[in-house]
């Protein structure tokens, strides 16, 4: 039952996440106009807003002028929630939960908003460094030393590889909005789960490369945002970095 409504928690902000997706790096009003078709600016009615139902009852067609809505909006949607019933998995009906649900809201936000714009909006790494304040005051048993050298220490990584990328090859290896990103990945969940972190966001990035670009999907020398790589290496080490973190020792290292 609680489930229940942590899904339905999930998909209204993922509905919610939709238009911030769209307006917010347009700078426009999150909150006005009402939510309008792009094609007809028909304006949409609030039983065609249900988050996923509409569009499965509107068969992906806008109703007036039966243009296509976009798959994405349903999945987003759909993936907030998925986002939102594995964070209650993982920390039970909690304060933890909102904070951490809404964290990964806001990385699937920053995620398409890299993808659609290539830049990640300062004033969201500001909101995610809530969760690092939060941490640091409900958990006074665990030093502030982790998350202070989390920060300087990942923001610090990824500029010396943005340095040397333009230094050696001339080219930007690192986007400005990426080093922030990852200072704030390390203010949040230390410097030992945030290393976990930004390994997997490298390493996912390597395994869809070499399954891309052979099969033609993306181009070589296209601009390809870091981001969302980073976004799913910060959600998968706020779930389970530290179970990475002991597999990893006990399998190599025999502790
Ligand atoms: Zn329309």
């Amino acid at each position: 039952m609680i489930a229940f409504f942590v899904i339905l928690f999930g998909l209204i902000i993922g509905s919610f996440l939709n238009v911030v997706i769209y307006r917010f790096p347009r700078e426009e009003s999150l909150a006005f106009p009402a939510s309008h078709c792009p094609q007809c600016d028909h304006q949409i009615k609030p039983w065609e807003n249900i988050p996923l139902v509409s569009y499965l009852f509107l068969r992906g067609k806008c109703s007036a002028c039966k243009t296509s809505i976009a798959l994405r909006y349903p999945l987003v949607e759909a993936l907030t929630a998925l986002v939102f019933f594995l964070t209650y998995l993982k920390f039970g009906l909690s304060l933890d939960l909102l904070v951490f649900a809404l964290f990964g809201a806001l990385l699937i936000a920053i995620a398409l908003i890299d993808i659609d714009h290539l830049i990640i909006p300062d004033s969201m790494i500001i909101i995610g460094l809530i969760p690092g304040f939060y941490l640091w005051l409900s958990r006074p048993e665990q030093l502030l030393t982790p998350q202070f050298y989390g920060f300087v220490g990942l923001g610090f990584s990824f500029w010396a590889i943005r340095f040397m990328g333009e230094f050696f090859f001339k080219k930007e290896a690192m986007g400005l909005g990426d080093v922030k990103f990852a200072a704030m990945a390390g203010w949040v969940l230390g410097w030992d789960v945030g290393i976990v972190s930004m390994f997997l966001a490298f390493l996912t990035a390597a395994l869809l490369f070499t399954i891309m670009i052979p099969m033609g999907l993306i181009d070589r020398k296209q601009q390809v945002p870091f981001g969302p790589f980073i976004c799913l290496g910060i959600w998968l080490g706020l779930m389970w970095g530290w179970e990475i973190i002991d597999w990893y020792l006990t399998m190599f290292i025999g502790i």
